[in-house]
């Protein structure tokens, strides 16, 4: 914990040094998925980009609250406050239950991310089970003022909260610059201008998920969940708030002007967005053809790939850019990663096998390691600290061919970057370490130079070379050393 820590916070717009308000504790809230299909590659950013800030806070040494949401009723269609639910819409066509939707997809998106290797987080609310705490809050902001009822609905008032507070601030918008661009009511008369929103919807004959309240039988707003959600389990101001750039607005907008609204303040301290994956250039969506669920990427079952990858290549990929950054998916960019990712593991697997002389860590190795840390607390910057880790292999990889010996102070450092950071800050676990084809194939090769040194002592060398010039044929190069040999492919 005596690392400074600077946080890029959305609000402020710039890098903050970083400060809990209870010491040694992290509170986070993460917007969560709304459960009505596969997980797909945008879920796979915010999953691993909050996933290595718990990691990387845990590891020095803070307790965290990890709050990330199911979101499960009140997401219509197109973000909208009118049209279907994303969730009914799907139950509807698939003649389920809308809970089947979300119980099934909620098993789905958690398959995903264990697969990402994504911690759970350390409670995951769904909005309709937090209907009272929602309905409450509604009758907060009334009471205060910043909101009307029409029709059994209940709407945000923004012209009256932008008198007080200003609405926008988050996203860096301009009420007046809204209401010059904004469109006519179409379907939503009751509502007094286009940019209110929806605090609670009074329910048409056909819909299924509603509940009683005040005002009518209906149900929450999509923003509404997460103001009620997070101050319940985080408290009426807590530390850090994140998503996806695409919720910044309206969503986080909508949040904050609620929290606003019924406690005061914006209730957030930190406000984090990552970026988003483009696909060869352009936005994912379902009408362009290349929206990719993560199955498709691990069985490499969709049309526009060229090959399956794995849950780890997406992982390293992911790391190999800012949060911040926009981040674009092609089949190039995946080889490239996994070629990378499958470095770094091999150079975690031969650190374990170098030899050692007896002393102190050198500076060159200490300076690395610090640049590691340097990296990952400014503003969880992975793309440097990898930088710095494709050093250490390097280090290592000098060390194995023999050119450069290593310290046993060294190696302790060199332990601590690929067990510390690799594995537990970056979670990158290696993936051919047991069962693999690649596992057998070290086994298979091992075995052939056992049978190869068998042969020499026996003095048949028509037979150990034969076997030499057979792996060296199939791409096995054979290194012979005082202690026995040595293989690489
Ligand atoms: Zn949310």
């Amino acid at each position: 914990m005596e690392k400074e820590i600077l946080l890029y916070n959305t609000l402020s717009r710039k890098k903050e040094k970083f400060k809990t308000i209870t010491p040694g504790m992290v509170g986070l809230y993460v917007c969560g998925p709304t459960v009505y299909g596969d997980a797909h590659l945008g879920h796979a950013r915010p999953g691993i980009t909050y996933d290595v800030l718990v990691r990387l806070f845990r590891h020095l040494g803070y307790k965290v609250r990890y709050v990330r949401n199911i979101t499960d009723v009140g997401h219509m269609e197109n973000d909208a406050d009118f049209g279907e639910d994303k969730i009914e819409k799907k139950a509807r066509l698939e003649q389920l239950e809308p809970m089947e939707i979300v119980q099934h997809f909620t098993i789905r998106y958690h398959e995903a991310m264990t697969l990402l290797n994504t911690l759970p987080p350390s409670i995951e609310p769904r909005a309709s089970g937090h209907i009272i705490e929602q309905i409450s809050l509604v009758e907060n902001i009334l009471e205060n003022g910043f909101a009307y009822e029409s029709n059994g609905s209940v709407y945000f008032d923004v012209e009256t909260y932008n008198k007080r507070h200003p609405y926008g601030i988050l996203s860096g918008r301009d009420l007046d610059d809204m209401i010059s661009n904004s469109r006519d009511l179409e379907g939503q008369q009751d509502k007094r201008s286009s940019f209110d929103f929806a605090l609670w919807k009074k329910a048409t004959p056909e819909h299924i998920m509603r509940w009683p309240s005040p005002w009518s039988e209906g149900f929450p707003g999509w923003h509404l969940e997460c103001s009620a959600m997070s101050s319940k389990y985080l408290g009426d101001t807590f530390d850090i708030h994140g998503g996806g750039m695409d919720l910044l607005f309206p969503h986080h907008e909508c949040e904050l002007a609620q929290n606003t609204a019924s406690r005061g303040n914006g209730g957030v301290n930190y406000w984090m967005h990552n970026n988003m994956i483009t696909i060869n250039g352009q936005k994912m969506g379902k009408s362009l053809g290349n929206f990719i669920t993560l199955e498709e990427l691990f069985t490499g079952s969709h049309k526009i790939l060229t090959q399956p990858y794995s849950p780890m290549t997406i992982r390293f990929f992911i790391l190999q850019a800012h949060y911040r950054s926009t981040l674009d998916f092609s089949n190039e960019a995946l080889v490239a990663a996994e070629k990378g990712y499958k470095r770094m593991m091999q150079a975690g697997r031969d650190l374990e096998k170098l030899s050692r002389q007896e002393g102190e860590a050198s500076k060159e190795i200490l300076d690395l390691v610090e640049g590691v840390y340097r990296a990952l607390c400014d503003d969880m910057n992975t793309p440097i600290a990898i930088a710095h880790l494709f050093d250490a292999v390097r280090v290592v990889n000098s060390a194995k061919d023999g050119k450069t010996a290593l310290t046993a102070g060294d190696i302790e450092q060199l332990n601590t970057l690929f067990n510390n950071i690799v594995k537990e800050v970056l979670g990158l676990t290696d993936e051919n370490s047991v069962g693999d084809s690649s596992s057998i194939l070290e086994g298979v090769v091992n075995l052939l130079l056992e049978i190869r040194t068998e042969a020499k002592l026996q003095r048949d060398f028509a037979k150990s070379d034969a076997i030499r010039d057979k792996l060296n044929e199939l791409g096995v190069i054979i290194k012979d050393t005082k202690e026995g040999s040595e293989w690489r492919l």
